[in-house]
């Protein structure tokens, strides 16, 4: 059951999730885990691999539909998926295993996201072509690029300068103009770009942070893992209706790295 939450508790501060859904699977993201460019499949040589790839999400969100509650995902979704090159987003020596269902090691001990989650996530905002949309959790810069190919404007934060610094390059070396990336402690969000349609964190939050709830739309959605690192996290998805409340539905147990800062 979702949790309806109004506008001034929102205002409040911060908001944690209480309870467990009744779930029957555990998907585990291993930790140490404009319109669009429009770009063509790429003839890379790993067409192959990314058709076996987008095979397995298939099956996977088959088989755990009914607790992720996308048993099919959107066509718009998969299509992306099928084109962006996910091997360049990973280091060299793990290009071969760019397109297997697991998130791989890419430095500072972070992880580029499993392919399912970054699909399923993607999935669950729901983006129009006109979509504002920010991304906490840079990373490889992988998911970025796949929500540029939805949306019309994608911000995304990194925290680890390093890591920003090198998804920067990568994604204007790719081609992707409607990404702007910058170095920060994204808790905070990016206020000079909000409000946002849609927001994505892809690092575990204590509490979904209030500042994000603030720069939601109305009408716009967020998903975030919430729940403290070696702990049980909740894939969480948070949709702010025309009224301001704020509606919080647990969506299935993942492992994120945790989200980090001062906060
Ligand atoms: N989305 C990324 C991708 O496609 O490669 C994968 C994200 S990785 C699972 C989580 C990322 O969140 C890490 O790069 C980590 O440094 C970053 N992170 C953690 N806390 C953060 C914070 N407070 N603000 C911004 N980024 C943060």
């Amino acid at each position: 059951m979702p949790t309806v939450i109004s506008a001034a508790a929102v205002a409040a501060a911060r908001i944690r999730t209480y309870g467990s859904p009744p779930l029957t699977v555990l998907v585990f993201l291993f930790l140490v885990l404009s319109p669009p460019p429009a770009m063509a499949e790429p003839d890379d040589g790993f067409a192959e691999k990314r058709a076996e790839m987008i095979a397995v999400i298939s099956a996977l969100a088959k088989r755990i539909g009914k607790v992720s509650g996308k048993g099919v995902m959107d066509e718009g979704v998969m299509e992306v998926m099928a084109r962006v090159p996910r091997h360049e987003f990973v280091p060299e020596e793990r290009r071969d295993d760019a397109y297997d269902n697991r998130p791989l090691p890419i430095g500072f001990g972070q992880t580029i996201s499993q392919p399912y989650i970054v699909a399923l996530m993607t999935d669950l905002l729901v983006l129009a072509p006109g979509a504002s949309v920010l991304e906490v959790g840079t990373g490889s810069g992988y998911q970025a690029a796949v929500l540029a190919e939805l949306a019309r404007r994608v911000f995304t934060i990194e925290i680890i300068d390093e890591l920003g610094e090198l998804a920067k390059k990568r994604l204007a070396g790719l081609g992707y103009a409607n990404i702007r990336a910058r170095v920060g402690d994204g808790y905070y969000g990016w206020p000079e770009g909000a409000p946002f349609d849609a927001i994505i964190v892809t690092a575990a939050a204590s509490h979904i942070p209030p500042p994000l709830i603030q720069q939601l739309k109305p009408g716009g959605r967020m998903v975030i893992p919430v729940g403290e690192w070696f702990d049980v996290q909740y894939l969480t998805l948070i949709e702010k209706n025309a009224e301001g409340e704020i509606i919080i539905s647990q969506l299935l147990p993942v492992a994120f790295v945790p989200l980090t800062g001062e906060h």
